[in-house]
């Protein structure tokens, strides 16, 4: 199979179009050459990109960083990013030549993509093959789940431009919220609020602010009945209090911003059905997942933004 060779230019001259259109491209090559929906090449890249500050691509068109190690082998004395294949091929490096050169290019945008094809179709192409190959690379369950979460994403909308936000209560209902990060909060010992409240009256419709997939759903002591949605920036989205769901919501649900996801309630601080402890209110918190460990932060700017697009 030929496959059409792509050239790139310095991506700071390019538009954010640009890129992404660059991107969709080197994902569908990856599709080509291995028969795996760039929908998967498209929630790596993605992945990576969220949990590193800088990326090997020497354009950052590619997020996924193959660490020198592994790209040259674990034995190789020379880790310089650029090396004979046969060199790498030799230490069982897993950089891989994409363009054609003989070169292994831990910094090109093709041979990256073409390591990640070749990790990618180690073990077979089911859903399960590719959760095992996912697993070997990160070594961790919540960066695989992850993935295959944003990989339905991508597909479910065939498009990489998933940026909008909403704000989580819709227009014409009466809410208020203020700034709480930090505040000190007694049930449960000491633990401080990690959120926003916004305060409405029982059963206005809590929306989705984001596009991502419903990780979690069911009733917890403090925040009674909540739902949490991932998103493809690795930022958990949770909603809590809530007087009930909308009817289709499951986890595993494809949700885009705006999508009704339940209803505000004053659910929680007791046993499983407690309702009416604190005046009715969404509970809002955003944390984030750096392939570390999970943080939560202020989520208070984020929906100041998204209530100045509403
Ligand atoms: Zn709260």
């Amino acid at each position: 199979m030929i496959l059409p060779h792509i050239s790139f230019a310095e991506s700071d001259e390019l538009t954010d179009e640009e890129i992404k259109n660059m991107r969709m491209a080197l994902y569908q090559k990856a599709e080509a050459i291995s028969q795996i929906p760039w929908y998967y090449y498209a929630a790596i890249d993605q992945y990576e990109r969220n949990i590193h500050d800088e990326y090997a691509s020497n354009t950052g068109i590619i997020g996924i960083t193959f660490p020198k190690e592994m790209w040259n082998g674990i034995t190789n004395p020379n880790l310089n990013d650029k090396q004979h294949q046969t060199s790498t091929g030799l230490f069982n490096g897993k950089g891989a030549d994409g363009d054609g050169d003989n070169i292994t290019d831990r910094t090109n945008d093709e041979d990256i993509i073409q390591a990640m094809v070749n990790w990618m179709t180690q073990q077979g192409l089911s859903k399960q093959d590719l959760k095992i190959a996912l697993w070997k690379y990160f070594k961790r369950e919540l960066s695989v789940q992850t993935i295959m979460n944003m990989a339905k994403v991508y597909k479910a909308f065939q498009t990489l431009e998933l940026e909008n936000n909403a704000f989580p209560l819709p227009k014409g209902y009466n809410y208020s919220y203020r700034n709480t990060w930090g505040d000190p909060r007694g049930f449960g010992g000491r633990r401080i609020h990690e959120g926003t409240d916004i305060f409405a009256n029982y059963g206005v419709p809590v929306r989705s602010t984001s596009y991502g997939v419903v990780e979690l759903k069911g009733w917890n002591r403090y925040g009674g009945w909540r739902i949490g949605i991932r998103d493809i920036h690795n930022i958990y989205h949770y909603y809590a209090h809530l007087n009930g769901y909308e009817k289709d919501i499951k986890v595993g649900k494809v949700v885009k911003p705006g999508d009704v996801i339940g209803y505000v309630g004053a659910t929680g601080y007791g046993p499983k059905g407690t309702s009416g402890k604190f005046p009715p209110h969404l509970h809002y918190g955003m944390y984030k997942d750096n392939g570390e460990t999970e943080y939560s932060f202020d989520p208070y700017p984020y929906l100041r933004r998204a209530e100045a697009n509403h």
